[in-house]
């Protein structure tokens, strides 16, 4: 199918084809019809799905009536709302409105959180139809009087999953509670949990058309997961550099389950001269623009992110990721993973978990339906050991050949069998296996992959022991855990004196 058959307004088209767009992605093809049509719709679909064409390009379609170019504020009514959980989202969303929209009279702005209020007010007043937003911010400008939402004629909910997550539900009640009765809602979501029926049936028409579909952007083909064991939490910090030099990762998300613990990895990965950031609730809105900003000029290797401040991202062709923390939600690992991989490139999905995490990784291969398998990822121990090692005793680092370091010697090239395409990448979202599983205790997770390895390089205590040669088995891994032949590749870590950094 061609975009042109779809209908759209010639002016939306337009934008369309600039984009690059020939055809319209799965989502795009059953949920844009049914919106141009004026229905209440709910769409399964993640970031990556090219949902928010989806829903964007029929709105902008359906405006088009309204579209002047009148300089009064009057004529430019809010009638179009888009609700996002966070920032980032919110404004990706509006810079593809903006985009889709160049060639129409119709105008749209982003509110949310985090920023000077005032130049929103003031887009506010000059008038526009089409508002993307945050549920707190936008309560903000209702109650400053700067925003009148009585005209609103659609409503959408982007992530409505996590913006149940992050509790935003009394104030999605509240900005519903200010809009017209009549009007279409669309409800966008990664999966359709009982909460977010629940949340569809307050919302929504009482029937409303159902879309679902799977990311484009993750299969079995182009997408490798591998799990590794360390032996302690102070170690991630060095099988991450380990792995990042060694997969010779270019752009890398890493994502930690805490602000804290994401500030303190980028820094330490910064004093191995990693160019390196964080991204997480706690920075200023300005601060996490630019810092993605950066990251997608290459100018930051590795961001290291929390998954609400990761969430909605889209960033072409992200060649990994890594799960520096085995997320506490099982689905939060679906969409990290979802991060790279995506329009078929190729993807990496590596995960660090200590033995403490046993117990979400079964949750995760529970979700799945599979197991991930455990490479075991032992670290040798430092040569000499100096808590607080100094940068300047040591040769620059360009002037030492990467070849040279046994920590970055390049690894014998694994061959990765082709695997058969795994039903979860294509597959509309059934947690109901996921709901077997833990009533029935969980994923079983193979004897084998968890022995412990005799080598160890540290002790109970997560410090460092004598040198030993190290190990990297692997029992049991591949691409969605496939099981593979154990293989007796060895990675030499560590050689360098651990840091322990002044925070750690
Ligand atoms: P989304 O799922 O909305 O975050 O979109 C993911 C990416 O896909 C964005 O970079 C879009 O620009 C891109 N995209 C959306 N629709 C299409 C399409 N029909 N063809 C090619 N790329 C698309």
């Amino acid at each position: 199918m061609h975009f042109s058959e779809l209908g759209l307004d010639p002016a939306i088209l337009k934008a369309v084809t600039e984009a690059g767009y020939e055809s319209p992605t799965p989502i795009q093809a059953q949920a844009i019809p049914h919106i141009m049509a004026g229905l209440d719709v709910m769409g399964a679909a993640q970031t990556g799905t090219g949902k928010t064409a989806a829903f964007t390009l029929p709105i902008l379609h359906r405006l088009m009536a309204h579209a002047n170019t009148s300089a009064s504020p009057a004529r430019h009514p809010v009638r179009g709302l888009v609700l996002a959980p966070t920032r980032e989202l919110a404004d990706q969303i509006y810079q593809n409105l903006q985009q889709y929209a160049t060639y129409t009279a119709l105008r749209s702005a982003v509110v949310f959180g985090g920023m000077d209020m005032n130049p929103q007010t003031q887009a506010l007043r000059a008038g526009v139809e089409l508002l993307v937003a945050t549920p707190g911010r936008l309560l903000d400008h209702v109650q400053q009087k700067t925003l009148n939402l009585s005209q609103v004629s659609i409503l959408v909910l982007d992530e409505a999953d996590r913006m149940l997550d992050m509790g935003f539900l009394p104030d999605l009640q509240r900005i519903v509670n200010l809009l017209p009765a009549s009007r279409q809602s669309l409800l966008f979501s990664a999966t359709f949990s009982p909460e977010i029926r629940k949340l569809a049936k307050t919302f929504l028409d009482e029937k409303p058309i159902t879309v679902e579909v799977a990311r484009r952007n993750a299969t079995a083909e182009n997408l490798t997961q591998r799990l590794y064991r360390v032996d302690s939490p102070e170690l991630k910090r060095q099988a991450v550099i380990h792995l990042v030099r060694e997969e010779k990762l270019a752009q890398v998300i890493v994502f930690t389950n805490t602000k804290i613990g994401a500030s303190r990895l980028a820094r330490e990965l910064i004093r191995e001269g990693i160019a390196a950031d964080a991204i997480h609730g706690d920075k200023s809105q300005g601060e996490r623009l630019a810092t993605l900003e950066r990251f997608k000029n290459n100018e930051v290797v590795v961001l290291v992110a929390t998954d609400v401040a990761a969430r909605g991202l889209d960033i072409a062709e992200l060649p990994a990721v890594i799960n520096f923390d085995v997320p506490q939600s099982p689905e939060d690992y679906v969409h990290r993973i979802g991060r790279t991989g995506r329009a078929g490139a190729s993807g990496l999905a590596l995960s660090l978990m200590v033995a403490s995490e046993e117990r979400r990784v079964a949750d995760v291969e529970a979700l799945l339906g599979i197991s991930l398998g455990r490479e075991r990822l032992a670290l040798m121990a430092p040569v000499h050991s100096s808590p607080s090692r100094s940068t300047s005793d040591r040769p620059p680092r360009s002037a030492v050949p990467r070849s040279a370091s046994p920590s970055s010697r390049p690894l014998a090239p694994v061959k990765r069998p082709a695997l058969p395409a795994d039903p979860i990448f294509y597959a509309p979202y059934d947690d109901s296996h996921a709901k077997k599983a833990s009533a029935a205790g969980g994923a079983s997770v193979p004897a084998d992959a968890l022995q412990s390895n005799a080598s160890t390089a540290t002790d109970g205590g997560g410090q460092a022991a004598a040198p030993s040669p190290v190990a990297a088995a692997r029992p049991s891994s591949g691409l969605f855990g496939i099981r593979r032949a154990a293989n007796p590749k060895s990675v030499l870590l560590g050689a360098k004196p651990s840091i322990k950094s002044a925070d750690s």
